[in-house]
């Protein structure tokens, strides 16, 4: 509960401390500065193979931000496993015919986000002070996330990003164009390779804001539990329940929760690990199988005897019944979770 009223806490100081506090992004004011999160004709993955996906790509780009008129800035990140040792690639090609190539690392707790986002900054600062640029700047990425962050007034992990765009649009036409990933697009699949490589580079930076290290936290967790259970499978019944459910399963799985024996054994917290009906050790098989406190509701929720592993890796309903459960306890006994 107390680290629960931490992280409220620090989110609500960082909110006050941010600078940015306008309802809307500096640039709305001002029209050189368009993002397009699609390409029209080209849809859902399951429609078209990545051969027509690169075709409509490669003709979007020609039409809308012909090579002679425009510096075309293809960017890309890249880190491994999605959260550690991030790289960002950058591929500019100018109008002259002039190219740039650029790898840049992104530090040792970099998640891919991260890494993109860099990606279209450096890209920016670069074609500021470069003598081949042109009026007309496109970042291409398929960096969706980035691009809807970056219409939306919430995109405080940006504000970095949100300068050096603002910036150069005040000298410079920029758009921003979501494009198709892994379809064959040079530009593209040059990015790809210089974040891959700028990933597997010399890494320095050990900086990191509060909501990646939450994501990178989260990433870690979900390893190990993947690791301490190897039989785990896709299709277990886990991927289907809400969100609020699966935190509730993943806690009892991993054991990482608030009850007393995790919280005083692992993290040293309270005087002991003692349940608060004194007969063993608050753990999760004591709170699914034993505490008398929650016999009744228990009963209730499993008539039949049922084992530990039914109730955490059983079936859907099974999932269900334990995610039901566990709040049921927790909002009656003010305990835990
Ligand atoms: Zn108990």
């Amino acid at each position: 509960m107390l680290l629960f009223h931490i992280i409220v806490l620090t989110d609500i100081i960082l909110n006050a401390l941010l600078p940015r506090c306008a309802k809307h992004p500096a640039w709305e004011e001002e029209t050189s500065l368009q993002i397009h999160e699609t390409i029209p004709c080209i849809g859902k993955k399951s429609t078209q193979n990545d051969l027509e996906k690169r075709s409509f790509a490669v003709d979007h780009i020609q039409t809308n931000y012909p090579a002679t008129d425009w510096t075309h800035v293809y960017t890309d990140g890249s880190a491994e496993k999605a959260v550690r040792n991030g790289g960002a690639g950058i591929y500019i090609k100018y109008p002259g015919g002039e190219e740039d190539k650029i790898s840049i690392p992104t530090g040792v707790f970099s998640i891919n986000y991260k890494a993109e986002a860099t990606a279209i900054q450096e890209g920016a600062a670069h074609v500021q002070s470069s003598p081949h640029s042109t009026k007309n700047i496109v970042f291409l990425t398929n960096a969706l996330s980035i691009l809807q962050a970056l219409k939306s007034s919430k995109n405080k992990d940006l504000n970095d990003l949100t300068s050096a765009l603002t910036s150069l649009s005040q000298t410079h036409t920029i758009a921003l164009q979501w494009i198709p990933s892994h379809c064959n697009v040079f530009g593209n699949e040059t990015a790809d390779l210089l974040a891959k490589k700028a990933a597997a580079l010399q890494q320095n930076g050990y900086t990191t804001t509060y909501s990646e290290a939450k994501t990178i936290i989260h990433a870690q967790q979900h390893e190990e539990w993947l690791q301490e259970h190897p039989n785990h499978v896709q299709n277990d019944a886990y991927h289907a329940l809400t969100r609020a459910e699966q935190v509730v399963i993943f806690r009892l799985r991993t054991g990482h929760n608030r009850l007393n024996h995790h919280l005083y054994t692992k993290l040293h917290i309270g005087t002991s690990d003692q349940c608060t009906c004194q007969t063993g050790g608050q753990t999760v098989i004591h709170v699914l199988q034993h505490c008398p406190m929650y016999e009744n509701i228990r009963n209730l929720m499993w008539p039949q005897d049922t084992p530990m592993a039914q109730k955490l890796y059983g079936s859907l309903e099974d999932l269900r019944r334990t995610a039901t459960f566990i709040p049921s306890v927790a909002m009656l006994f003010d305990v835990f979770m």
